[in-house]
């Protein structure tokens, strides 16, 4: 095989890939951080490299995410192991995250709960970053639960019990300050579907009936009974789906409701408060 060298690879991918793709295979190829590939251009891939960044940029070019191939996503201030059981952690998810911080106190124990956790990226940045807080995280598939668990155990979250069900069918009796969910909400035979990343990812992560709002109905329609007075429901949806979740929150007697947009300006994740 002819040599190769870092530099060689970014140019020679140039029109076929994103470069930040490159980049984050090579790293991964060559177990280094970015600065490394940077001061480094010279540097001459070893035929094993060179075979096995090869493979992967052809299974990246045939569509499979970057994040599946290389098995970790950066979310947040955290890295967080995936693979194809669990949905890729999103940046405009962080919103979710920002605005549950802004309500969960530093100071005392507060019980949250996570809805469909996956990853456990929302759920163990919010644990990481509130030790006093205590969460539950649900997950419907105990595959995605053991991704949650291993995330837990790499990034040493301890205040977080992770539990495998439908949405609140374990929970009964159980009371939370906060209730956080970025459920399923792309509508069946939603075009997006077809495109990038989403192909690849498990699309019971993904898929809700009800033109993508029969999750978020359920989960509003029943959270008051697991809520605390005073305490919060923060939802992520799509981009049409703003108004429908206020308007669900209403009607489960919710209030203070509001909608915030994400760093693209899209209104991203609706909530609301349960009264005294
Ligand atoms: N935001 C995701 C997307 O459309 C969907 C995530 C979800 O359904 N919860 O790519």
């Amino acid at each position: 095989m002819h040599s190769l060298t870092i530099a060689q690879v970014m140019t020679d991918t140039r029109h076929i890939l994103e470069s930040v793709d490159v980049r984050l295979l090579l790293q991964h190829v060559l177990n280094v951080e970015h600065a490394f590939l940077l001061t480094h251009s010279e540097y001459e891939l070893t035929s094993a490299q060179k075979q096995s960044f090869l493979q992967l940029l052809e299974r990246r070019i045939q569509g499979v995410p970057v994040a599946y191939l290389i098995g970790k996503r950066d979310f947040y201030d955290l890295t967080f192991k995936v693979n194809e059981a669990v949905l890729i952690p999103r940046s405009e998810t962080e919103l979710l995250v920002e605005l549950a911080l802004e309500k969960i106190p530093s100071d005392r124990l507060y019980r949250i709960l996570d809805l469909g956790t996956g990853s456990g990226a929302i759920a163990l940045t919010l644990a990481k970053h509130r030790p006093l807080a205590q969460m539950v995280a649900v997950d419907v598939s105990p595959a995605a639960l053991a991704v949650c668990r291993e995330n837990a155990r790499i990034l040493q979250v301890d205040n977080v019990c992770c539990v495998t069900g439908s949405w609140f069918d374990e929970l009964s009796g159980e009371r939370f300050d906060l209730i956080v969910s970025n459920p399923p909400y792309v509508a069946h035979g939603d075009p997006h579907l077809q495109r990038g990343d989403l192909r690849f990812e498990p699309q019971v992560a993904l898929v809700a009936e009800g033109s993508g709002l029969a999750c978020i109905q359920h989960i509003i329609a029943a959270a008051p009974q697991y809520l605390v007075k005073m305490g919060w429901l923060l939802l992520e949806h799509g981009h049409d789906q703003a108004e429908a979740c206020r308007e669900l929150l209403q009607q489960a007697d919710f209030s203070n409701m509001c909608s915030h947009p994400d760093l693209a300006g899209i209104m991203r994740v609706s909530g609301g408060q349960m009264r005294s």
